[in-house]
């Protein structure tokens, strides 16, 4: 018996010896403060609970079509077309999926042939690498630098350009650096994929998540973009709905055509029950996320403002998502050695920016999805822990 070839090249997260040995100290009595989680520690707004309970009583708990319910494609559709300025045919051009990790694998399979290659900013989400592996297709880091507050530069993408370049993915705000892309690198990014003729996947699933008046802007909007342009998004993060699996594409017909196969003979559908929940994520309030935001904020000045404090720390002020991302070069220590002596000496639990690709090495992702006091306890201790060395 043997795997598939293809599994050689998707390993198991780095991540995963330090984690068990955070649950192993838990196990044993120890409180470990965990600024290493990738979701909102919100609750699910309650009127989209209650939209999925309802749907459930309704017996809406049979398949639906496999582009998702109607009713949400159609909300999908005027919220893209009001908030980003895009404009899809809900009946061909929406897709709906289960979570944005879906979109992204099937958009790597349903658009990439093998041998294509894929401009990835690095430090990134690392799935945009492992899903184009699954493609047969070559992931290239372009760097995203922190001189630039991480906004990777138009000069990086184009010095690896080949003649089999396919496909750039941004993804704004960003994972794991809070970086957000303005409308100017968007735009010169746009040029380049007209006229290079690329595919651009646009991840913006943090999009709501915005600091400092900083506006989102979705690179589909630019003239000639649409036909190239893959829209991802989902109510993990904006609506704090991580466990609810939703999420979406948008794109040409053609595309969602490609995209839609795949799904279908993967999934069928989203959790019909949980669609439902999703339209009145979509069309109902949105204070939560206001009311969400405003403590985030008041998060990430707090851990901005201690972590400038330390010696031998640089840090960027992000503004976007809810992770900060310090460099920890002058501590004279990897970001691995780092995350472990945090465990070890200050009980908090961070995760290594060696595990986001090669141009991660200097510095470690700090998520403050954690409450204001667990922060204020980690920034202390984490002070302290560093004095010593
Ligand atoms: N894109 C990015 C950048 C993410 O960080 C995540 C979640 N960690 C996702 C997409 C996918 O989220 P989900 O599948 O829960 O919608």
């Amino acid at each position: 018996m043997r795997i598939a070839d293809r599994m050689k090249s998707i390993p198991f997260s780095g991540i995963r010896g330090i984690f068990e040995e955070v649950v192993r100290r838990e196990k044993m009595g120890e409180k470990i403060i965990h600024l290493n989680i990738g979701e909102p520690d919100f609750d699910t707004p309650n009127h989209i609970k209650e939209a999925a309970k309802k749907a459930l009583d309704e017996q809406k708990v049979h398949y639906s079509s496999n582009y998702g319910i109607p009713e949400l494609r159609e909300a999908l559709a005027q919220k893209l077309s009001q908030e980003n300025g895009l404009s899809y045919d809900p009946n061909t051009e929406i897709i709906v999926t289960v979570g944005g990790n879906e979109a992204v694998l099937i958009t790597m399979l349903g658009l990439l042939n093998p041998g294509d290659e894929v401009l990835i900013p690095d430090p990134c989400w690392l799935n945009y690498f492992y899903c184009v592996q699954m493609a047969g297709a070559v992931a290239i880091s372009v760097p995203a630098k922190e001189e630039y507050q991480f906004v990777p530069q138009i000069d990086d993408f184009r010095s690896r350009l080949t003649p089999r370049t396919r496909m750039v993915v941004i993804n704004t705000p960003n994972n794991p650096t809070g970086a957000v892309y303005a409308a100017e690198a968007l735009e010169e990014l746009a040029h380049l994929a007209r006229e290079k003729d690329l595919f651009v996947l646009s991840d913006e699933i943090y999009e709501k998540m915005v600091y400092d008046g900083t506006r989102h802007v979705s690179i589909g909007g630019f003239p000639g973009m649409k036909g190239r342009t893959i829209t991802v998004n989902g109510f993990s993060k904006n609506y704090s709905m991580t466990g609810w699996r939703l999420g979406y594409a948008a794109a040409d017909r053609e595309v969602i055509s490609a995209l839609i196969r795949i799904h279908q003979y993967a999934t069928i559908c989203a959790t019909s029950f949980a669609q439902w929940g999703a339209v009145a994520a979509v069309r109902g309030p949105q204070t939560e996320i206001t009311r969400m935001m405003e403590e985030f904020d008041r998060r990430r000045n707090l851990v901005y403002d201690a972590l400038r404090d330390m010696r031998r720390i640089h840090v960027v002020k992000p503004l976007g998502a809810f992770y900060i991302f310090p460099n920890i070069k002058e501590t004279g220590k990897t970001p691995m050695e780092m995350t472990q002596y945090l465990i070890e000496k200050a009980k908090i639990a961070v995760v290594p920016g060696s595990v986001f690709g090669d141009f991660g090495g200097e510095f470690l992702r700090i998520s403050y999805a954690n409450s204001f006091k667990n922060l204020e306890m980690a920034m202390e201790k984490m002070k302290e822990a560093l004095e010593k060395l």
